[in-house]
């Protein structure tokens, strides 16, 4: 990084606090902006940027990310930078690359071993020092995991907690945030956060009460059950005295609960007006993508990856499967079910079809192949699911307090550290696309990117332009700008997006 001052000039200014944009001037000296200035009197600087009229927005704030392993794996994160995305939140979802104990070491290496990364570290702090080590320049942060903090105590296979251990488990969050986790998360469709009850989530929302961080959660339900899940929320917060949340990719899953937006953010608003600081994040697809396991029914949907695949070793488990999935999934399902990355043998090229149509290429049934796929890689395979409303997504985007979270891993151009669902290129600029087509001003929707997740997840010195702070910018072309959307090229990067920078460096130009 250089000493050097450089004059952005010619360029739109949309600072991330959302006051209409203004034709001026920025000069940055090293990784910090110095001023700002009208465009006429601008000061001299060893270098000066021509942006052609573009828009200069403060570097994106990425809420929702899973990039905690591949980014140790391939630090440029390219397909964060190449979206103007400067901040990454991580540890989603429940999971997180820490803590990190005896009891869950070994499967949180199986579960990111196609990233080649060995954890060697116990907790935020190794993981932040493993970043420096590899040279990070996304400014990374992370939430503390449910899943992986309940594991840390008690394993993958334990229901109920005893007082010790939840004891034992609030110290354990309390040392994380003390690191400078800015939350806890909790993935409770997945094993073990699943068993958590109302009074384990309150318990632990208290800790984070105590501390003014932030808990995000990925609900029970995003369907069937979707208002009961954000009312146990929003009454789990109110019973521990928690005023800072955050709903995790926000949607009405699945076409019978389309119909339940009106009195999902009624429940959300009435929260809001209560004073609890409430908002959303959510990826600009109408297709979500998940672990394939999340569909195995009965006692098979409480089992992690790795029981998984060593019980389907047998052949009667895989035929006892095979028949639990004919019976619990109409043929219809599998036409809305697709194949994003797999490390199952045989398989190569399929990415991108949907599991109806490869069951017919491969001649068995569609639960058959489903269950070839998860005995050989229950960890990595991964599917995306169809079901969500493009109307509802829109509405959801809408909100003044909804942010972008691609709720991605950031990739390489590559697949050699897997497929992604195409949110892990182009989430950002699609958001911003969306919102501009539904006729959002240019500098609300960038706020929508920047100032108010900063604000949210109180990442200091993130989110605005202003003299004094971090050189973080993307230049963009709002006429241009569009994110992929193309599950059988989905590493393709945005259009529109000119330029990234990140304390002061150009990381990223097309
Ligand atoms: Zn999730
Ligand atoms: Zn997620």
């Amino acid at each position: 990084m250089s000493c050097s001052s450089v004059l952005y000039k010619n360029l739109w200014l949309a600072d991330g606090t959302g006051t209409p944009l203004r034709k001026c001037a920025v000069l940055t000296k090293g990784a910090e902006v110095r001023a700002i200035e009208p465009a006429i009197t601008a000061s001299a600087a060893d270098r000066t940027l021509d942006l052609g009229g573009r828009i200069l927005a403060p570097g994106f704030i990425d809420v929702h990310g899973h990039s905690d392993l591949s980014i140790l794996a391939r630090p440029e994160g390219f397909g964060k930078i190449s979206q103007g995305v400067v901040s990454e939140i991580a540890g989603n979802c429940g999971l997180s690359a820490f803590p990190v104990t005896r009891f869950n070491r070994a499967h949180l290496n199986e579960l990111y071993r196609q990233y080649g990364v060995e954890i060697d570290w116990d907790d935020y702090s190794g993981w932040r020092a493993a970043l420096a080590r590899r040279g990070v320049k996304l400014k990374m942060h992370a939430l503390c995991g449910h899943n992986t903090l309940r594991a840390a105590i008690a394993g993958y296979e334990q229901a109920g907690l005893s007082g010790p251990e939840l004891d034992e488990m609030a110290r354990l969050l309390d040392r994380m945030l003390e690191q400078g986790a800015p939350g806890l998360s909790t993935g409770l469709l997945y094993v073990p956060g699943k068993f958590a009850d109302s009074d384990e989530i309150v318990f632990l929302m208290k800790r984070l009460a105590a501390r003014g961080a932030l808990y995000a959660t990925h609900l029970r339900s995003e369907g069937s059950e979707l208002l009961e899940s954000l009312s146990e929320t929003v009454e789990c917060a109110r019973r521990a005295g928690l005023n800072r949340l955050q709903i995790s990719h926000f949607k009405t899953a699945g076409r019978a609960n389309w119909s339940k937006l009106d009195a999902a953010l009624a429940l959300l608003e009435a929260a809001r007006q209560d004073g609890i600081e409430l908002s959303v994040d959510r990826y600009p697809y109408t297709e979500s993508m998940t672990q394939l396991s999340v569909i195995l029914p009965g006692e098979w949907g409480d089992l992690d990856d790795e029981t998984i695949e060593r019980r389907l070793a047998d052949p009667a488990e895989q035929q006892a499967l095979e028949t639990a999935l004919d019976e619990s999934r109409s043929s219809e399902y599998w036409r809305t079910v697709r194949l994003v990355g797999t490390a199952a043998p045989g398989f190569s090229g399929c990415e991108g079809k949907t599991l109806d149509r490869l069951a017919a290429q491969f001649r068995v049934t569609a639960p058959a192949l489903a269950v070839k796929l998860l005995s050989a890689d229950a960890a990595g395979t991964t599917a995306g699911f169809r079901g969500m409303s493009e109307e509802n997504l829109r509405r959801i985007l809408a909100l003044p307090w909804c942010m972008a979270g691609s709720d991605e891993n950031a990739r390489p151009l590559d697949y050699s550290i897997g497929r992604s669902h195409p949110r892990a290129f182009g989430s950002l600029p699609r958001f911003l696309k969306l919102r501009f087509e539904d006729g959002a001003s240019i500098e609300s929707a960038v706020r929508q990117v920047t100032g108010l997740p900063a604000d949210t997840f109180r990442l200091a010195g993130q989110g605005y332009i202003a003299a004094g702070r971090p050189a973080d910018f993307a230049v963009f072309d709002p006429e241009e700008l569009d994110g992929t959307d193309d599950f059988a090229n989905p590493h393709t990067p945005a259009s529109g997006l000119l330029l990234t920078v990140i304390d002061g460096e150009a990381v990223y130009r097309p």
